[in-house]
C-alpha cells in the first residue's frame, strides 16, 4: 500500500523520541536501522524517500543483491545476522556496519578484506548472554579478548556491542538482557578498553525498542514496525 511505510516510519520515529524523552535522553543519540530482510528494493526505496538512512539485512547474499541494486540511494547498510567466516570478505566489502562479529576468525578475515579493499567498516561484537541453541554471538567470557583483537585490527573500527535476546513474552522481559549488555560494556571500559570504541549498544527490535532505549540503546533494529509482517520462512532455510 503506497504511503504505508512512510507512515510507519513516522510513528516509529515518534515512539523513539517519546521513549528517549522518558529516559532523559536525546533522540538524536539513537540510530534507527530499518531491517529490510525479505523486503524488496521497491519497499527500501519508499523508506529511503521518507528519509530513512540506515538499513539492516541478516543474510550476506540477500543484502549484497539489494546493495548493488540500490547504490544510487547513498544509504548505509548494516549486517545484523550471523556471519560465517567464509562470507566475511564479501561482507566487509559491501556493508558499512557489521553487528554480528563473534569470533577471532571473523575479525581477522574482515580485517584482511577491509585492508585490501581500502575500506574501514564499523563493527560491533555480538554477545551471547542467554545461550540459546539457535543464536550466535560470543560467550561473555571471551568478549574482552575479542574486543582486544578488534582494537588491534588495521582496518576495522570497533564501535560497541550488540545483542539479540530471547523473544520475550512481555517486552519488559528484555530489560535484564539489555542491562547486562550495558554492564558488560561498562566493565570493559572500567578495565581499560577505550570508551569511544564501545559507545554503541545495538539492542531492541519492534517489540522491545522502548525498553532498549530506557536501558541505553544507541542503535535499534526495527523491521516489522516499519515494513509490516514478513512472510514466514521455511523452517529449513539456512541462516
Ligand atoms: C529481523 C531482525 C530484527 C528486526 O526484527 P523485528 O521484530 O521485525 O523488528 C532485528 N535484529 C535482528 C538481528 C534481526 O534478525
Amino acid at each position: 500500500m503506497p504511503g504505508q511505510i512512510a507512515a510507519n516510519l513516522a510513528s516509529v520515529r515518534r515512539a523513539v523520541a517519546e521513549a528517549a524523552r522518558e529516559a532523559g535522553r536525546d533522540p538524536a543519540g539513537i540510530r534507527l536501522v530499518a531491517v529490510s530482510k525479505t523486503f524488496s528494493a521497491v519497499e527500501i526505496r519508499e523508506a529511503a524517500a521518507a528519509g530513512q538512512h540506515d538499513f539492516g539485512e541478516n543474510r550476506v547474499q540477500e543484502g549484497l543483491e539489494k546493495i548493488e541494486a540500490l547504490t544510487d540511494l547513498g544509504v548505509e547498510w548494516h549486517l545484523i545476522g550471523h556471519l560465517q567466516s567464509n562470507k566475511a570478505a564479501k561482507a566487509a566489502r559491501a556493508f558499512q556496519w557489521i553487528h554480528s562479529v563473534d569470533s577471532r576468525d571473523v575479525v581477522e578475515r574482515l580485517d584482511r578484506a577491509a585492508v585490501s579493499a581500502g575500506l574501514r567498516p564499523q563493527i560491533l561484537v555480538q554477545v551471547d548472554l542467554a545461550h540459546e541453541e539457535s543464536k550466535s554471538g560470543a560467550d561473555p567470557t571471551v568478549v574482552s579478548d575479542l574486543v582486544r583483537v578488534a582494537l588491534d585490527a588495521r582496518a576495522l573500527n570497533l564501535r560497541g556491542l550488540m545483542i539479540v535476546p530471547p523473544i520475550p513474552d512481555n517486552p519488559r522481559d528484555s530489560g535484564p538482557w539489555f542491562r547486562q549488555l550495558r554492564e558488560l560494556r561498562d566493565q570493559l571500559v572500567a578495565s581499560g578498553a577505550p570508551p569511544s570504541h564501545l559507545a554503541e549498544l545495538s539492542m531492541g527490535m519492534s517489540h522491545d525498542f522502548r525498553v532498549a532505549i530506557a536501558e541505553g540503546a544507541t542503535i535499534i533494529r526495527i523491521g516489522t514496525a516499519i515494513f509490516g509482517h514478513r512472510p514466514t520462512l521455511a523452517p529449513s532455510a539456512p541462516l
